[in-house]
This record gives structure tokens, C-alpha cells and sequence, in this order.
């Protein structure tokens, strides 16, 4: 497939970490470390704690800090009762623009299933936000030769009911499970096939035109050291980090990643 220009987007995923004060002094760092010429080039989005998008919000906006706002996860209804809960609804007013989805501790953890994760893309796609739909495999279906089928099937259960112009906007992040917050980064051979795999079943289930202007990113121990290889690679499009997230210097760094390749 051709090579298009997508613009990388470079996704910090802050799962249970950072209360609103942390989160404040987090993305004042970020923000003064990034700089115009960073925007031209990369998207930038940060996903706190519910408790915290609100600050965030108020500090990047007052600032017109072009770091966009996300989240880690929502619900699919708009409301009701559903203790502890979030709704799509609730995220757009906050500006939210990026919702991660599906995301392999959301799955492992918390049960949910492709069904739930389907729902929950087109409640994102709804309330005019985009999605990142996670999708990855564990060592041992790696191990056993299953990763193509596991992740494949996570794509197709994940864009099931959407029209090609939705899947064509949205993200689709690739994070093997065995990758993720254990320092280990699959080769960016690994990574670039695998990601291939993703955009061909993207091409099967929604056409050649989604399948080329999907983002796709990479998650699984991304830092300033390793991501400059893993962003040149044809069908990877971003990154979505966690641990490195945390730290402004090191995510900026892999924001930064064609200045410290
Ligand atoms: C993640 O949780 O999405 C992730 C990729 O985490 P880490 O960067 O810490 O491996």
C-alpha cells in the first residue's frame, strides 16, 4: 500500500497515575518543553484520570496549548444509572477529542469484550470524538503462532456496524500485551508487520481508502530511545505510551523522536 501523510499522533496514556495537582504541573512541563514546530509535525494527545481532564482542560486551553485532550475510557450509554461510570457525553464537554478504547488492561482486568468495546466506538464516534481502538496479543498466542487471528479479530469486532469514512478518521492502536509496562518493545520489524496486519484488515472490512488513511499506532514500551526507528516504519503512524508518559522530559523526548533517534 502506498505510502500517505498521515500526521503521527503521539498518545500519553496515563492509566491510575498523576491527582489533578500532578497532572497540572505534568502538562505545564509538556507544554513548555514542545514547541511550534513539534505541533506542525506530530499530534500530541495526553489521556488523564477522569479526575484530572478537567484541570487539564483549563490549563491547556488557557495557555492554547495545541496538546489535545483525551480520555482512557467511557461508557456507551449517554446516562442513567450506571455507578462510577462516564459517559461520551460527559467527555465531549470537557473538549475531549481522543478516547481510548478497548485497551488491553480494560479487557484483561475489567472483562470487556469485543462486543462492549464495538459499543463503545460508536458511542465515542457519536458525541464526535475519535476513537483509538486497542487491539494486541498476549505472549502466548505470539507464542503459539496467533497473533495475526487475535489481532485481526479484535479489528473486525472493533469497526463492526461503522461506515468507511468513521474508520477512515480513527486511530487503531497495536500494543502486543507482552510489550506493555514491562520494558520489553517488539523489534520494529515485529511492530511494522504487525501494524501491516492491522491495515489490511482494515482494507478487507472498510476499503483500500480507510485502510490509507487510518492512523495506526504502536504501544508496548515506547521511549525517546527506540521511537524514532519504530515511527519510520511504513505502516506505523504514532505511538501510544504509558510508563514514558508519566515524565514530561520523556514523553517530550518521544514527541520529539526525529531529534533524539
Ligand atoms: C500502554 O499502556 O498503552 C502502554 C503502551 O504502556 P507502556 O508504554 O508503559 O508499555
Amino acid at each position: 500500500m502506498a505510502a500517505t501523510a498521515r500526521t503521527p499522533l503521539i498518545s500519553g496514556n496515563w492509566k491510575m497515575n498523576h491527582n489533578h495537582f500532578e497532572a497540572i504541573q505534568t502538562v505545564q512541563k509538556l507544554a513548555y518543553l514542545l514547541h511550534a514546530d513539534d505541533y506542525e509535525v506530530v499530534d500530541v494527545s495526553v489521556h488523564p484520570p477522569f479526575t484530572d481532564i478537567r484541570s487539564v482542560q483549563t490549563v491547556l486551553e488557557a495557555d492554547e496549548t495545541p496538546i489535545r485532550i483525551g480520555a482512557q475510557h467511557c461508557y456507551f450509554e449517554e446516562k442513567g444509572a450506571f455507578t462510577g461510570e462516564v459517559s461520551p457525553a460527559m467527555l465531549a464537554k470537557l473538549n475531549v477529542e481522543l478516547v481510548i478504547v478497548g485497551h488491553s488492561e480494560r479487557r484483561e482486568i475489567f472483562g470487556e469484550t469485543d462486543e462492549l468495546v464495538n459499543q463503545k466506538v460508536k458511542a465515542v464516534f457519536k458525541h464526535a470524538m475519535t476513537p483509538i481502538l486497542c487491539c494486541g496479543e498476549t505472549l502466548a498466542e505470539r507464542e503459539a503462532g496467533g497473533a495475526e487471528e487475535k489481532v485481526s479479530g479484535q479489528v473486525r469486532a472493533g469497526l463492526a456496524g461503522l461506515s468507511a469514512e468513521q474508520v477512515a478518521s480513527m486511530v487503531i492502536a497495536y500494543e502486543p500485551i507482552w510489550a506493555i509496562g514491562t520494558g520489553k518493545t517488539a523489534t520494529a520489524d515485529d511492530a511494522q508487520a504487525m501494524c501491516k496486519v492491522v491495515r489490511d484488515t482494515v482494507a478487507e472490512v472498510a476499503g483500500e481508502e480507510a485502510a490509507t488513511s487510518v492512523r495506526i499506532q504502536y504501544g508496548g514500551s515506547v521511549k525517546g530511545s527506540n521511537a524514532a526507528e519504530l515511527m519510520a516504519q511504513p505502516d506505523i503512524d504514532g505511538a501510544l505510551v504509558g510508563g514514558a508518559s508519566l515524565v514530561a522530559e520523556d514523553f517530550a523526548a518521544i514527541v520529539q523522536y526525529r531529534s533524539h533517534g
